[in-house]
């Protein structure tokens, strides 16, 4: 426990933008005891059994995994996923456009490995690349701007899945390809931003969500502002977290010991309340809100992002005549209530056994910030 009126003998929050400090196994060991004690009052404060906290970043779901955090937790706090892992999310109609893209011969189709290996409907860009369509792996629109350069010849199409974190890098690609007059790069764009779908699961009302666990990444970007209706229109409380485990076990600390719901930041080596402006103003300028499809949501209006007219010649949802099928969903797969923190992934009857990371039946199974795949790479199938 904290020695009455002394510091906490554990890393606390960030005064300023100075690194990361590790913390010790004995200073995570003394944040989990105070973690014990102060849920335990928070519960009896509020007069639950227990308190069901979200991390919403599929990188805070992968961090928790690694570091075996939920092993460090009282019993009063649950921890449950959220639609924060931008590959889990990308509904099966909008995957599917994408390899109706790679299947055009003059396209050359890139993006980010995650996607790679992502059941659609009916394939797979690893199926299709295998079976002949120009698949490429890149590390960031700006790669797909060079390939285009240097081969004139091809349709090079950049598959934008992401949220605000790459989304302001690939509105940089464009108005790169644009200066330089690289005609044959395109966009696919499928990003989709992050306040929306927690407002949309609030609304559901599925599971009662004691506060969240917010994004780090993402609220690099977007700064804590964004999130602040949360607590003033449904009451519930959110810290922004870093990604070591004393970032994650003193978000839940601060969470638990809010008497009022209220958004903090325990980031603040890299999230300011406002944010980053320049990348703010970037992805303003290129992209622009409109409706997105999220895999176990359905439609959330305004919570995705188009290109602006004024970049239509660089939009390959105009450039190219896009015919995908009826979307079909993996039969006994259940992403969509993983994704919605309604259902473990150890629940799912396919987990571990017709589903595993080698052989994924479903998105959440095969990103590095997939639910299920963190859930299997770290837990194995003990649980
Ligand atoms: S274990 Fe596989 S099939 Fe089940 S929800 Fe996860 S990804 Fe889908």
């Amino acid at each position: 426990m904290t020695p009455a009126g002394g510091p906490p003998p554990y890393p606390s929050r960030d005064a300023d933008a100075r690194p990361s400090v590790a913390a010790s196994p004995a200073a995570l060991r003394r944040l989990a005891d105070d973690l014990f004690v102060e849920a335990r009052a928070a519960a009896a404060r509020r007069g639950t059994p227990d308190l069901t906290f979200m991390e919403v970043c599929g990188t805070h779901t992968m961090a928790i995994a690694r570091y075996g955090l939920r092993d460090l937790l009282p019993p009063e706090v649950r921890l449950i996923s959220g639609p924060g892992c931008p590959v889990c999310v990308t509904a099966m109609g909008d995957l599917d456009r994408v390899i109706a893209l790679a299947r055009l011969p003059a396209v050359t189709l890139t993006t980010f490995g995650d996607l790679i290996r992502v059941p659609a409907s009916r394939s797979s860009l690893a199926a299709e690349r295998a079976a002949g369509a120009d698949v490429r792996v890149v590390y960031s629109a700006r790669d797909a701007v060079e390939i285009a350069a240097a081969e004139p010849g091809r349709q090079v199409v950049f598959a934008g899945i992401g949220f605000e974190t790459t989304a302001p890098t690939v509105a940089a690609a464009l108005l790169e390809a644009r200066t330089r007059g690289v005609a044959n790069f395109s966009v696919l764009g499928l990003h989709k931003t992050m306040p929306l779908p927690l407002k949309a699961l609030l609304e559901l009302g599925e599971t009662e969500i004691a506060g969240f666990l917010l994004p780090g990444h993402v609220s690099v970007v977007t700064g804590s502002a964004g999130y602040q209706f949360l607590a003033r229109d449904f009451g519930v409380g959110g810290v922004v977290a870093g990604f070591e485990a004393h970032d994650v076990l003193r978000a839940l600390l601060s969470l638990v010991r809010q008497a009022t719901p209220a958004i903090e930041i325990e980031y603040a080596r890299a999230v300011r309340p406002e944010g980053n402006l320049v990348a703010q103003g970037l992805l303003a300028r290129v992209m622009e809100p409109c409706d997105a499809d999220w895999r176990g949501l359905g439609v959330i209006p305004g919570s995705g992002l188009r290109l602006r007219g004024e970049f239509a010649a660089l939009d390959a949802e105009r450039r190219f005549a896009i015919h995908a099928g009826e979307p079909l969903e993996p039969a006994g797969c259940r992403c969509g209530e993983v994704l919605r923190g309604v259902l473990d992934p150890a629940e799912c009857a396919l987990f571990g056994a017709r589903c595993t990371p080698e052989d994924p039946v479903g998105a959440c199974m095969v990103s590095s910030e997939g639910a299920c795949a963190a859930r299997y790479r770290y837990r194995g199938l003990d649980d």
